[in-house]
């Protein structure tokens, strides 16, 4: 791919986060940099994922005056009417550990039978420009909510999500870069790295 010569500030502060889209980004020339540490974290007051992303990026592109780069996701589960979706991180209440907000599914789900427990993880990744211009893209990957929690890999509902394109482990019995071939942030990131590296015009 070319290289646009393009250097992004990123919004996110999860190390874990931040590393794969680091990689995912560099395919397409990119070099991204972490958001300096005067700079604090932008409450998700928003009530879409596309709203709280563009929410961080902006705000990052103010605060820098340089393009910067965000993303946001949510687990909809399809039993619970799309939660907990743009709620995902606060599901067990505000300051919830992932092992909490776990814990709030499965109980959630208890009396769903195997079969009837789809959902799918949908991420943003967001660009703002210091001339105002936008860019985003969207990433969805389908699967099931597990009756209990399996493997020790990722963060967040990891452990109970089966991704379609598997064989049956969930994300957090996959190693990184098998779960983001598939997933949610890999395909968001994938696509804006694409339209990134594209020429102009
Ligand atoms: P964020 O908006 O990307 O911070 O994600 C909100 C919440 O969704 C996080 O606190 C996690 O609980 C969950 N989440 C986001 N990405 C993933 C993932 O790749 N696997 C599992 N959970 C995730």
């Amino acid at each position: 791919m070319s290289a646009p010569d393009l250097e992004l500030v990123l919004a996110t502060a999860n190390p874990d986060k931040a590393a794969e889209i680091q990689a995912i980004l560099e395919t397409a020339g990119v070099t991204v940099v972490p958001r300096p540490r005067w700079v604090p974290e932008v409450p998700e007051t928003g009530s879409t994922l596309l709203e709280n992303a563009r929410l961080k990026a902006v705000s990052l592109q103010v605060a820098t005056g340089r393009a910067a780069v965000a993303d946001d996701t949510g687990l909809e589960v399809e039993a619970l009417g799309g939660a907990p979706g743009v709620y995902s991180a606060r599901y067990a209440g505000e300051g919830a550990s992932y092992a909490d907000n776990v814990a709030k599914l499965l109980d959630e789900l208890d009396r769903v039978p195997d079969g009837r427990r789809r959902a799918k993880f949908v991420a943003i990744a967001f660009v703002s420009f210091p001339d105002h211009s936008e860019l985003w893209e969207t990433g969805v990957v389908e699967g099931e909510i597990s009756l209990w929690p399996r493997g020790l890999g990722g963060f967040g509902y990891d452990p109970v999500f089966v991704p379609d394109e598997g064989d049956g482990r969930t994300f957090a019995e996959m190693s990184t870069a098998e779960k983001h071939t598939v997933s949610h942030r890999g395909r968001a990131f994938g696509a804006l790295a694409a339209r990134l590296a594209a020429p102009a015009g």
